[in-house]
């Protein structure tokens, strides 16, 4: 390790110089579309030359008529005229409406006609159910009109002044499902309102049969309603209720100026309920007083305060540990010389203002834990079903994905590869849609994650030797394919022609004056002899060549989606197969293409690096420094390890180019960052820190943890989902004000990024067994990654909204289109066991982490443990030890434990003490047939949000318990309970997990498919 140690630092300090980022400035690129982030956006149609929807989503509009007719326009340059009469219109694909919580439309349209019934758009299923914008009128009114219409008897329209002729004019329509409302809007400005409409849009739009809705632009519903006749150019669609600002935003930034991102950051739109912020709530207005508190930090690090105090309550009341907000340091100037200095707190609607003592010590010297655990093999611990004999949600949710992807066509999986190297489709092979269609920039991405999840299916199906063969087979042939495609990559396609194998040294494609991204039919290069020995992916090189001139995120074909992204997935999923099964072809391809990458890498300026790692979206790459690392760890080839520390964040993990601090001395330099770009980057440090003992590895993992899940957490367990700035995807944009910045109108908690938190925490605790990691993987096991799935398919989530009445909207049930989320979710799910028990790497401890029906076969030590249990429909589980000897069990006292935890050696109680939130560590000589029973009493306790003590959610033990709800709210449900004991106010079966408050019906988060209420506006009597 000496060695590799002393490179790694050389390398370091190669990287230490200039661009000095500032960490509080958002990321460059494109990051939010008119400050608003683009998962809020279904599609965005420029109409500026061709009518292709510039959004990801790949929504392309249809013309129909005789001939497409673009004109020069002096605003907007290319803009797209509909003749008016009887044969031109256009529509959108029928699966731009489904699954929408909102609906905002906004656009352009330059009228040349003031003919009355002129349809701007017409979208629903017939004239008795649809929804639509007509500029100067209807037959049956006069004015600007927009209308939405459930039945004959449910119809809500607005009419205001008819939009002036030859004129351009900016027209915007608002449907808020929650505030049942619909608002219009000309040239930015609100212009009408209309309340009480239908309650839900899937009363317009059919989900059933989507193929009934029709969504035509310059056409009506309306049989004998005249053509329009205008000029059209911006239309787009979000999935979100726009506000008044945000349609300002998109009038005032298309007059040709700088994108204004100012919508972005200045403070929210108070489309939250808002509390007085002096008024204390909940267990806050019994508080009397919250102790000081001193800790001690090294030099230069920041100390890490504890979030939780404890508290003095009036009447002998036994509150909880208070919530204490500190101030967030966006450098660490104030820990440079050894000393003391204080930090005040506060505690929200209090004036309490407790105090941190912290003593800087001088010596600067770092410790950081060496990894003494590791994980079982998926092959050694087995899914069971409870103690009634019923299979639990893990068994349920793997067997949806497991026959699911059991039923897929690799040749599915390989289109776009195959279509990249210009090679013919096998008999019936059909591509994917959604990110791996024709021309999506991320295609790919979900054959990454197919062969992951194909890894873990082979391994875990043990159990159905028919199942685990299938996937063996597919296993197979997907790299067999793989490998002979990246085989013709740079090498002559025919003996003697010309070819360029340097990846440093790849053309442009023929018949091309530069790289672009173009990956249609007639567009897409297949050269695939110019690509450089070893490439693959499923598309050329260009996108990666282009990210280095920088490129950025977008719809262009001057632009990127995220290359390394989708390589990553790629690359990951080899080396799993690798590790499975020892396919060493899967580990040439990895290896190959590996090198491509680091052939190209190296070569670039550091400050290049920085920028381009920087860039939103399109620098996102996945966890390449984990692939990296991980590829060094299997091969000990150093050239892995020193492409791996290419992929460091600089800005994120060290503050800045000269690395003063950041991360690594517990800076928080990612609030505001997009947040599942940045989680697997932090997955990847801790691996860093593995293959290269370098501390400050493991401080940025270690301390970016802490900081994410005190203060970036919602109660399910995601940490993703601002409203400043506006991007359901980033992270709120300070610390610790979830309530203030957070709750994104357009969803909470992307699936993929608890997925990698994760991920993340199980690794940690590998180095540090603190019981609070595995707290917090519990946590978001149960309440978001089982809460993901849908009750009969594999359909699963993408967001997880948390808003009032919110509900789960789940796609990809047969597995043929993927967004990221629908990928991490065929691994997740096909890997459900893999933490609940892990080892000391001397095989002298065991640690049960996770209370689930199962076997784990210890074969290193020849021993076997069953856990049977009902848990979480019981408090208790019994483990049983098949084989004997010494070793240490170390079982999880779970911090929600707090009526004690007990426990049973073969039917007699043992004396042992615990305490919450720790591991319990029972050594002895095991001899067969040991029973041991834990018994931890659940009770229900309350999550608040942390700046916003009153809106909480209900726990049972660790199981998040949310209202069922049958409709869309605006106010957070009101419930009241007992101030001294919250169970008095609460009914119910706690072996279905089925209660009830008041009149409101509460079930498991993750048996719930309707709407629900997660945060509830609890008041304490
Ligand atoms: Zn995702």
């Amino acid at each position: 390790m000496k060695m590799q140690t002393v490179l790694v630092r050389f390398i370091l300090f190669l990287g230490a110089f200039s661009l000095g980022n500032n960490i509080t400035k958002a990321q460059g690129g494109d990051q939010i579309l008119d400050g608003i982030g683009e998962t809020d956006m279904v599609a965005r149609y420029l109409f500026d030359g061709d009518i292709r929807d510039w959004s990801r989503n790949n929504l392309h509009a249809k013309f129909h008529g005789k001939e497409i007719e673009f004109v020069k326009d002096d605003r907007f340059g290319k803009v797209l005229s509909l003749p008016g009469d009887n044969a031109h219109f256009i529509t959108l694909p029928v699966e731009t409406l489904i699954d929408l919580e909102s609906l905002s439309i906004s656009g352009w349209v330059y009228l040349r006609s003031d003919q009355r019934g002129q349809h701007f758009f017409d979208f629903g299923q017939d004239a008795n159910k649809h929804f639509f914008v007509a500029p100067v009128g209807t037959h049956t009114h006069d004015g600007f009109q927009a209308s939405v219409t459930a039945n004959k008897s449910d119809k809500k329209g607005i009419v205001s002044a008819s939009i002036p002729t030859n004129k351009w004019t900016h027209l915007a329509v608002v449907i808020d499902i929650p505030s049942k409302s619909m608002s219009t809007y000309v040239d930015g400005k609100p212009t009408g309102e209309t309340k009480d409409i239908s309650s839900e849009l899937a009363d317009v739009f059919s989900t059933q049969s989507i193929e009934k809705n029709q969504l035509y632009i310059g056409k009506s519903w309306q049989s004998d309603a005249p053509y329009l006749n205008a000029l059209l150019h911006d239309f787009r669609i979000y999935r979100v209720p726009l506000s008044r600002n945000q349609v300002a935003g998109i009038y005032n930034n298309s007059w040709g100026v700088a994108v204004d991102v100012s919508v972005n950051v200045k403070e929210a739109k108070d489309d939250l309920p808002q509390f007085t912020l002096t008024h204390a709530q909940l267990y806050n207005a019994y508080l009397i007083d919250v102790a000081d508190i001193e800790v001690e930090t090294e030099l230069g690090h920041l100390p890490r305060l504890p979030a939780y105090v404890k508290g003095v309550y009036r009447d002998e009341m036994a509150g909880p540990k208070v919530r204490v907000l500190w101030p967030s340091p966006i450098d660490n100037s104030a820990v440079l010389s050894a000393g003391r200095y204080s930090i005040t707190g506060r505690v929200p609607g209090t004036d309490l203002k407790p105090k941190a003592i912290v003593i800087i010590k001088g010596d600067g010297q770092t410790t950081t834990p060496n990894s003494t655990l590791t994980t079982f093999s998926l092959d050694q611990i087995s899914l069971e079903t409870d103690t009634h004999d019923d299979e639990t949600k893990f068994m349920e949710n793997r067997d949806k994905f497991i026959t699911t992807l059991a039923k897929t066509d690799p040749n599915s999986f390989l289109y776009m590869f195959r279509n990249a190297f210009g090679q013919e489709q096998p008999e019936g092979a059909k591509p994917l849609g959604v990110w791996d269609s024709q021309d999506t920039k991320l295609r790919g991405h979900a054959t990454g994650h197919y062969l992951t999840a194909i890894a873990q299916a082979y391994a875990s199906t043990g159990y159905d030797n028919e199942l685990q063969d299938s996937f063996a087979e597919k296993m197979t042939y997907m790299v067999n394919i793989l490998y002979d495609l990246a085989q013709l990559s740079g090498k002559p396609k025919t003996p003697g022609s010309a070819y360029v194998s340097d990846p440093t040294a790849v053309p442009h494609g023929p018949d091309k004056s530069d790289y672009d991204s173009d990956l249609s039919e007639k567009g897409i290069r297949t050269d695939y002899w110019n690509w450089g020995e070893g490439f693959i992916s499923a598309y050329p090189p260009d996108q990666f060549i282009m990210l280095e001139k920088g490129a950025t995120y977008g719809g262009q074909l001057n632009q990127v989606w995220a290359p390394y992204y989708t390589l990553h997935k790629i690359l990951a999923g080899l080396i799993d197969i690798y590790e499975v099964s020892g396919n060493q072809k899967a580990l040439d391809v990895a290896v190959g293409m590996s090198d491509w990458v680091y052939a190209r890498l190296a070569q670039l300026p550091s400050d290049t690096l920085i920028k381009v790692w920087n860039t939103y979206i399109a620098g996102e790459f996945g966890g390449m420094n984990e692939t990296m690392a991980h590829l060094y760890r299997i091969t000990g080839e150093s050239n892995y390890l020193k492409a791996a520390q290419l992929f460091d964040n600089i800005d994120m993990f060290f503050g800045d180019a000269d690395r003063t601090h950041g991360l690594a001395k517990n800076v928080d330099t990612f609030r505001g960052l997009h947040a599942n770009q940045h989680i697997p980057q932090i997955v990847g440090s801790i691996e860093m820190y593995h293959v290269s003992n370098l501390p400050e590895y493991y401080k940025v993992a270690d301390n970016f943890w802490y900081k994410a899940v005190h203060d970036y957490m919602y109660s399910i367990g995601g940490v993703a989902g601002a409203r400043t700035p506006a991007n359901a995807e980033c992270f709120i944009s300070q610390p610790a004000t979830l309530y203030e910045n957070g709750f994104s109108a357009g969803g909470q908690n992307e699936t993929c990024a608890t997925y990698n938190m994760l991920k993340l925490t199980s690794n940690l605790f590998l180095f540090d067994q603190r019981a609070e990691l595995m707290d917090y993987y519990e946590r978001g096991l149960y309440n978001h990654i089982l809460a993901s799935v849908a009750e009969d398919s594999p359909a699963n989530t993408y967001h997880v909204p948390l808003r009032p009445g919110s509900s789960k909207q789940f796609s990809n049930p047969n597995m043929t289109g993927f967004t990221c989320c629908n990928g991490t979710a065929i691994e997740s799910s096909t890997k459900l066991q893999n933490s609940i028990y892990f080892k000391s790497k001397d095989d002298q401890a065991l640690y049960v982490n996770l209370y689930v029906p199962s076997t784990l076969n210890w074969t290193e030590r020849q021993v076997t443990v069953e856990q049977a249990t009902s848990f979480p429909k019981e408090d208790h589980t019994r483990l049983t030890i098949k084989g004997s000897g010494k070793f240490d069990l170390n079982v999880r006292v779970p911090g929600w434990a707090t009526k004690g935890f007990f426990v049973m050696i073969n039917g007699k109680e043992q004396k042992l003490v615990s305490t919450p939130g720790s591991y319990l560590k029972i050594s002895r000589e095991w001899k067969d047939g040991d029973i041991i029973e834990l018994k931890m009493p659940f009770q229900f306790h309350l999550d608040p949000v942390m700046d916003q003590q009153n809106l909480a959610s209900l726990f049972y033990g660790p199981i998040l318990l949310a209202a069922q709800e049958s409709e869309a709210r605006k106010e957070w449900r009101k419930v009241i309970l007992d101030a001294n004991d919250i169970s008095k106010s609460i009914k119910g079966n706690p072996k279905k997990l089925h209660f009830t408050i008041g009149d409101a019906v509460f079930k498991p988060f993750y048996d719930t498919y309707g709407r629900h209420s997660v945060y509830l506006d609890v008041t304490l009597k």
